[in-house]
């Protein structure tokens, strides 16, 4: 008898397998663990990850590491993938001409319309032009609404206030005729005097509707159709705002500039093409299926995505401590983005939604050196370890111990770095793809996305549902239901949307963003990196090039534990016919532990 353990170091997590192997050869499977990969995979630093792993799935079995007679680590399939992004357009405003941030709480409602007038030059004037206040931080809030009232009952036509502190509701409450008002304007000295402008607040919980439609802007300050194109980047920047100023200014210009981002350089075995970043993910990616198998992908030298690219390379290098020359991008997956970035020029601290695109990069590597680590781990644990197969068979082997599975088979293993795929005929022929863009690259989505730079929140984001705490006893969960509370909740937490880990254990969002924002940023990540890959990834291991060959699909591996990517996977593939769900490995491990398992079974 001989207890082994089967080890799968993965990019981001690694999990071990242990099972006694009887006299008879029959395989009674002990217990299995998962701990976080500590350094790169397939380098040394990944020990003291191994060791723990063993030891919990030793704790499990309720026996000693010492008792293990074997240990089985997997020839780690090697790619490592990295992500990165660049943002392809920016607003500048080259004159005070817009003021498009969205302040917590501004005051009154609707859309005002006048020429900018300072408020202490209220009392002085006769005109009967109408007129949008403009309040600095020298005035309070008592005073403002005085002198508003006055000007009011003069005859004066009031439609609107732009505000420096945070005081549009207490000057609204006091205002005999209610106007909307903007407050938290920054660079409010900067705001040209003497202007046409317009304010617009909708009702809370609503966006407004005429400042960010290109022919409302052209309705309230009268565009003939060249003008009217000039503003479109002006309405863009607006949409989703709660309110908006816009300010006629007789030189004032928006520009959106398209950064100039650079071009890619996909070489395949026999072919080479050149395709600018600028022209989306779509023409990029059916650029990389025209050319796959990919030899290199490089980016255009001085620019942006040449940056981006080489950093990919060089922190390849330096990692496996190989030529940087020998790290070859064997795959990437483009995907676009929207990135909230702050306007160069803006008066108050304004963001604009900025295009861009997100790359995953695979960079095939020639072989880790696995060998290093059996070596080591031999030494520190005293016990034989060899390396036993190729992950992609091994995870085949284990997903196949999947209830109701049987060959020919395919698997999809969601991971972090990498989606990987792998099919086994009926005569037993396996072969194997890598393919770049995981769930490290759906949280950078939802990250940059959400503008929240904080990758821990995105990766909590990811993974759990969203609710929204509606009183101190209650939450509406994102799926409509609610659920209810026998102890008050914290009361900072009151009206926040929270992400729901478990029972009792909720994280608050401190971002501005609605509960349904988030939900479709999540979803749509999700959806951009994992159902075009699980296509792209069935595609090239289909054999025959049409994934309709291919009738029963496993997913494993971390992202598989999504609470929806595998309905996404389904959804998607049940148009090609393809059965598809999770894996669960032993009939009990769920979609983790496939390679473990098939280490054990290989034996
Ligand atoms: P690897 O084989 O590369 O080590 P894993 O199979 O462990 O990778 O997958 C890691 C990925 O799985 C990470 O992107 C992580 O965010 C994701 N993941 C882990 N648990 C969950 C979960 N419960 N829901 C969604 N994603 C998850
Ligand atoms: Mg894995």
């Amino acid at each position: 008898m001989t207890i082994i353990a089967g080890v799968d170091i993965g990019n981001s997590t690694t999990e071990v397998c242990l099972a006694e192997i009887k006299k008879n050869s029959e395989i009674v499977y002990l217990s299995s663990s998962i701990y976080k990969t500590t350094g790169i995979k397939g380098t040394l630093d990944n020990i003291p990850g191994i060791i723990q792993a063993i030891e919990a799935a030793s704790n499990n079995a309720q026996i000693s590491i010492k008792d293990i007679g074997l240990i089985r680590l997997n020839e780690a399939a090697p790619v490592i993938g990295d992500v990165a992004m660049e943002t392809i357009t920016e607003t500048i405003i080259t004159e005070s001409s817009m003021i498009g941030h969205n302040p917590a709480t501004p005051g009154g409602l609707g859309l005002g319309k006048g020429v900018t007038t300072h408020i202490t030059g209220l009392p002085e004037l006769e005109s009967l032009e109408s007129v949008i206040c403009v309040v600095p931080h020298t005035v309070d809030y008592e005073e403002a609404a005085n002198l508003i009232n006055r000007a009011t009952e003069k005859g004066i036509d009031i439609q609107g206030a732009i505000v420096k502190k945070d005081d549009a509701v207490l000057i609204g409450n006091r205002l005999k005729k209610k106007i909307p008002i903007i407050d938290e304007v920054a660079y409010i000295d900067q705001v040209p005097l003497g202007m046409l402008a317009a304010v617009e607040v909708a009702e809370s919980g609503q966006t407004i509707k005429a400042l960010s439609n290109p022919y409302g802007i052209a309705t309230v300050f009268a565009l003939k159709p060249e003008e009217t194109k000039k503003i479109v980047p002006i309405s863009r920047a607006l949409i989703g705002n709660r309110s908006a100023v816009v300010i006629r200014t007789p030189q004032g210009d928006v520009k959106e500039r398209t950064i100039p981002a650079g071009s890619l350089i996909i070489e395949g075995l026999r072919q080479k093409e050149t395709v600018d970043i600028e022209e989306g993910s779509e023409v990029i990616m059916s650029i990389v299926k025209k050319i796959t198998p990919l030899n290199d992908v490089h980016g255009e030298s001085g620019s942006n995505v040449g940056g981006m690219i080489e950093k990919v390379r060089n922190v390849m290098s330096n990692l496996t401590n190989q030529p940087r020359g020998q790290m070859k991008i064997q795959d990437i997956l483009a995907v676009d983005t929207i990135v909230p970035q702050k306007v160069t020029g803006g008066l108050a601290g304004e963001f604009s939604l900025e295009n861009a695109v997100g790359l995953a990069a695979m960079v095939k590597t020639n072989r880790l050196p696995m060998e290093q680590i059996a070596e080591k781990l031999a030494k520190e644990l005293g016990i034989e370890t060899v390396i036993a197969g190729v992950e992609a068979n091994m995870a085949l082997l284990g997903a196949l111990t999947t209830p109701g599975t049987a060959k020919p088979l395919a698997i999809l293993d969601l991971g972090g770095g990498s989606s990987d795929a792998a099919i086994i005929t009926n005569n037993n022929k396996t072969s194997s793809v890598h393919l770049a863009g995981a769930g490290d690259m759906v949280t950078m989505l939802i990250n940059t996305e959400l503008g929240l730079e904080n990758l821990h929140l995105a990766e909590e984001i990811k993974k759990y549902p969203l609710g929204k705490v509606e009183s101190l006893f209650h939450v509406r969960l994102e799926d409509g239901t609610v659920k209810f509370f026998d102890k008050s909740l914290p009361p900072q937490f009151f009206a926040r949307t929270v992400i729901i880990k478990g029972q009792d254990d909720m994280v608050p969002i401190q971002a501005k963003h609605s509960l349904e924002k988030i939900r479709a940023v999540r979803r749509e990540a999700k959806h951009k990196v994992f159902v075009i890959n699980a296509v792209r990834a069935l595609e090239q291991i289909s054999l025959t090039g049409n994934i309709r060959y291919i009738q029963y699909v496993v997913l494993v591996g971390g992202s598989a534990l999504d609470f929806e990517i595998p309905e996404m996977i389904s959804n998607a593939l049940a148009g090609y016919g393809i059965v598809c769900g999770q894996g669960n490995v032993r009939g009990m491990e769920g979609p983790r532990n496939a390679v473990a398992t098939g280490l054990v079974l290989s034996i």
